[in-house]
């Protein structure tokens, strides 16, 4: 069965991270399940065609049309669909992003297929694709399977890992002619969001996140400065966030931003279950906490029971020492 990854945004030839990851999880899929790898270049990731063979696509079906220059779903939804009818049954991925949350709910209906959201997995077991998403606010993971043959799975940012790309892999690049008409959505504003040293948090390799143990703004700062010196990004608890202390794009969890980066640290976040859900698959996951007993223990690779206010001066001017800064 063929693997369809859906594609969008990137920078120029380069496909973007999370299509890349897309790509590099198709490509080892597809090893087991047999089938080609397809990817859908949509809108001005029609730049990324090439890009996209390189990170393991056998074949890119190009979809551009005035249509897709705006983040409209509908839009990108019919686009997909189009490369989806071209591709026969099969497992169609699509990146966990804001627009893919849209996308794929609208596509799976298109397609008459099943659809499993919010994936942090998918395997080839038994001769069929199974999907493993958290559940009950990440306490528990459920192994889903689709009943129809075409399926569409909404991946996790970070849930699959980008190949080596192979620069002049041999592929097929072909530009599909569509008519698509207008979404009934009208985008009537644009804003940046604000990032600390050009790193997302949903990219971001260090994730520092902060809550309501930290006691206020002020130590946020700290945690501004770790994140600079190891490359990462602040997160924060919702606690943290209602209570002014950071901005909500910072929070991390059920309603909040899912990351998954190599090291997640944890200050002063109690370990609720909402919270866990956004960061439960991260690579390392260390936790500073006072209170041995927090739920955060549970899910840590390390943790550190004291107050934040000894040990993190202490790690800042050890991680200072060791950057040179
Ligand atoms: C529908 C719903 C959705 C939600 N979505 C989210 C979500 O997306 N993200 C999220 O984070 N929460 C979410 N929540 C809220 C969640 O249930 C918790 O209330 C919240 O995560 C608690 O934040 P916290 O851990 O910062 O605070 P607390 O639970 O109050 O924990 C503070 C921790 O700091 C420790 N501490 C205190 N002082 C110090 C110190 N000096 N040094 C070290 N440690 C210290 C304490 O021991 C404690 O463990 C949601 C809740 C609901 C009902």
């Amino acid at each position: 069965m063929n693997i369809v990854v859906i594609g969008w945004g990137g920078d120029g030839h380069a496909p973007s991270a999370a299509v890349r990851e897309l790509l590099g999880g198709a490509r080892r899929l597809a090893q087991q399940s047999g089938g080609q790898v397809i990817g859908a270049a949509l809108g001005g990731a029609a730049k990324a065609a090439t890009g996209m063979i390189e990170y393991g696509a056998d074949r890119v079906l190009i979809v551009d049309h005035p249509a897709l220059a705006e983040l409209d779903a509908e839009a990108y939804a019919a686009a997909a669909h189009v490369v989806c009818d071209q591709a026969g049954d099969a497992l169609v991925l699509v990146p966990g992003d804001r627009l893919g949350w849209e996308v794929a709910p609208r596509l799976a209906h298109r397609l008459a297929a099943g659809l499993v959201t919010d994936c942090l997995a998918v395997d080839w077991e038994g001769g069929r694709f199974v999907m493993t998403k958290p559940v009950y606010g990440g306490k528990a993971m459920a192994k889903l399977a689709a009943r129809t043959a075409t399926q569409v799975a909404l991946v996790r940012a970070r849930a699959m890992e980008p190949l080596e790309p192979q620069t002049g892999r041999a592929g097929d690049v072909e530009a599909l002619n569509v008519n698509l008409s207008p979404g009934r959505v009208k985008l009537l504003e644009r804003k940046q969001e604000e990032t600390q040293g050009q790193v997302r948090l949903e990219d971001a390799p260090v994730v520092v996140s902060g809550g309501r143990g930290l006691g206020g703004p002020e130590p946020f700062r700290m945690l501004e400065e770790i994140a600079q010196l190891v490359g990462g990004a602040v997160g924060a608890s919702l606690a943290a966030v209602d209570a002014g202390w950071i901005s909500p794009q910072h929070q991390v969890g059920q309603t909040g931003k899912s990351v998954a980066p190599d090291l997640y640290i944890a200050v002063g976040i109690s370990g609720a279950s909402q919270h866990v859900a956004g960061m439960s698959n991260s690579k390392t996951i260390v936790a500073i906490n006072k209170d041995p007993e927090a739920p955060i223990f549970r899910v840590a690779h390390i943790g550190v029971v004291g107050d934040y206010k000894e040990v993190l001066p202490a790690f800042v001017a050890e991680l200072r020492k060791i950057k040179g800064a």
